[in-house]
């Protein structure tokens, strides 16, 4: 019984869903209950404070990690006496101090609470140096990890950069939306389709935006709620190490790799394991090894992803459309690859940015694949259900899917306290005509039989082929009385078939038995009554139609 299955796991997701929203409600009514806006025309949150800026101290043991530093001097003629401001981004881990005149700031990638709030995306500073000064904007931050991995500064007046800032932080804030947004609506389609793909696609996504958050710093947004402290390049690798593991399935799958080449699936598994392994050992590493295993682990995706890439053309070229999606994809993955490899600009300048959207982009045209590839499953399993289901000679429902439906109609009939009666048919000497005519002719004459029982029905539902040249024909509505004259005008009407299918002395009759549902019958009884009413028709001398009430059943 598939359609019922699918319809109790569309229930245990609706269930789900149900005390998700339940919990929900709970946990906000005592927010909801209290209205502290009553009765006011405004609302005043926190509380005067006597910090003096700056904020946070840079303290010795900071100081001691900077091991770069570069000194931006003023122009020929010393400061104008404007404000200057200086944004220092994709530091991606530790600290970083800028310091200028008698100020000095210092900011730590992952902690947004050392960093001044005007600043967003990354470790500002608005200074005034006097005019005619000469004294330098020193810049120091923590080594890179890796070599390709420099700082951006940004030096400019206050407000431009700070509006760059926010638009960066803006996509950054945005591609972890996406990722979040992707991973619950997967959750959903596992909780209705019971699909273990969508199930695998959130864990990506989640996976996707804890590493977005980590290397993005959003992670210390608005205070660091993971545990990163100074461990930012052991949780960079780590987490890079995961997410590619991730990714590296998930491109071969959307590429068509996972299909055509099922060998190198225990390959790719291996490969999953290395990487976690590589992912748990990372917190142990120093930071030498970790800087190593982090440039490899960029060449290794790099390669899976041309890799990936390659096999998803090469199926296109073999006429595997299905390999479109993948090569789609995989272009802004693989233009970012291409740009480091060429240290493109654009690609330094806004590499936090440009990774966040390549991956969203890769997740997004990985839901629509997989969302796309499982509605194809769900086609082909409803075609091959309908072909199950369907006598392939007259399209009628077989005994199958004819039982069902009868089944179907006695628990509605019961639940509406309504009359259900069924015609059980049988064609006349059917085998004469098979010898007589031929097997084609009989076939014909099954199906035009067949054509002119469904006219006599609401639903083609209603009219089965139970095999040979038998049919039911299922009257939900009707009792025994309303029943026997539309059975005789069908027993009529199947005996005018002979005239149109046009063969000298071809005669078509048949024989009914009617039963009308009893209150306590079984699906079995009722149609072993209609059945031996058939058979008193035949003994009675065919072309006719017998009431299962008229006489005691005879075996
Ligand atoms: P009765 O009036 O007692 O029902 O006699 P009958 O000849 O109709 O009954 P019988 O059961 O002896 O013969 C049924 C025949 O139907 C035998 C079988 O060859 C034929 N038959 C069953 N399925 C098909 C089919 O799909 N196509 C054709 N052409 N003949 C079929
Ligand atoms: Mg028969
Ligand atoms: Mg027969």
């Amino acid at each position: 019984m598939p359609e019922r299955q699918e319809v109790v796991r569309g229930c245990t997701g609706w269930r789900w869903g149900a005390w998700l929203l339940a919990a929900l409600l709970l946990s906000v009514a005592p927010a909801l209950s209290a209205s502290p806006l009553q009765g006011r025309d405004y609302l005043l949150f926190g509380h005067a404070t006597d910090q003096q800026a700056p904020v946070r101290a840079c303290t010795p043991e900071m100081r001691e990690r900077l091991q770069e530093r570069i000194e931006i001097p003023p122009p020929a003629g010393g400061w104008s006496g404007a404000p200057q401001a200086l944004e220092v981004f994709n530091a991606f881990h530790g600290e970083v101090m800028i310091h200028q005149g008698e100020r000095t700031v210092c900011g730590h990638a992952q902690d947004a609470r050392t960093r001044d709030s005007r600043f967003r995306a990354g470790t500002g500073m608005v200074a005034v140096p006097p005019a005619g000064s000469m004294a330098p904007i020193e810049v120091s931050w923590e080594r890179p990890l890796k070599p390709g991995w420099i700082p951006v500064l940004r030096l400019g007046a206050p407000s431009p950069v700070q509006q760059r800032d926010t638009a960066r932080l803006l996509v950054r804030t945005s591609c972890l939306a996406v990722a979040l947004a992707l991973a619950l609506s997967a959750v959903m389609g596992f909780l209705s389709t019971r699909s273990r793909d969508f199930l695998f696609y959130a864990l990506v996504c989640l996976l996707m935006m804890l590493w977005q958050a980590v290397f993005s710093g959003l992670s210390g947004y608005p205070r660091p709620w993971l545990p990163i402290g100074n461990a930012a390049p052991q949780w960079l690798v780590a987490m890079s190490a995961l997410a590619y593991a991730a990714l590296v399935w998930l491109m071969w799958w959307i590429c068509g790799g996972w299909r055509r080449f099922p060998a190198l699936r225990t390959g790719l598994r291996w490969l999953s394991a290395l990487l976690l392994g590589i992912a748990l050992l990372a917190p142990w590493l120093p930071f030498a090894a970790l800087s190593v295993v982090a440039v490899w682990l960029d060449h290794g995706f790099a390669v899976a992803c041309l890799l990936s890439f390659a096999v998803g053309v090469w199926l296109l070229r073999r006429r595997d459309y299905n390999a479109m999606d993948g090569i789609i994809a995989l272009l802004p993955l693989l233009a970012m690859v291409l740009a480091d490899w060429l240290h493109a600009e654009w690609l330094v300048r806004y590499r936090i940015e440009v990774i966040q959207l390549a991956v969203s982009w890769f997740l997004i045209i990985s839901a629509f694949s997989l969302n796309r590839s499982l509605d194809l499953l769900r086609r082909q399993r409803d075609e091959m259900r309908q072909l199950a289901d369907t006598d392939m000679l007259t399209g009628l429902p077989n005994r199958r899917a004819g039982l069902r439906q009868l089944e179907r109609h006695m628990q509605q009939s019961r639940k509406d306290a309504q009359p259900l009666a069924i015609g059980f048919l049988d064609i006349d000497l059917f085998k004469q005509i098979n010898d007589r005519f031929g097997h084609d002719v009989g076939d014909e004459v099954l199906v035009s039989v067949a054509n002119a029982l469904l006219g006599a029905v609401r639903s083609r539902d209603d009219v089965i082929r139970m095999g040979g040249e038998e049919f039911l024909i299922l009257l939900p509505g009707a009792g025994a009385d309303t029943a026997l004259p539309r059975l005789e005008q069908l027993r009529d009407r199947v005996g005018r078939q002979a005239l149109e299918l046009r063969h000298d002395g071809l005669v078509i009759t048949a024989s009914i038995g009617l039963a009308e549902m009893q209150p306590d019958d079984d699906m079995a009884a009722l149609l072993r009554r209609a059945d031996n009413a058939m058979y008193r028709a035949k003994r009675g001398g065919r072309n006719r139609v017998v009431d299962a009430r008229t006489e005691p059943d005879v075996i």
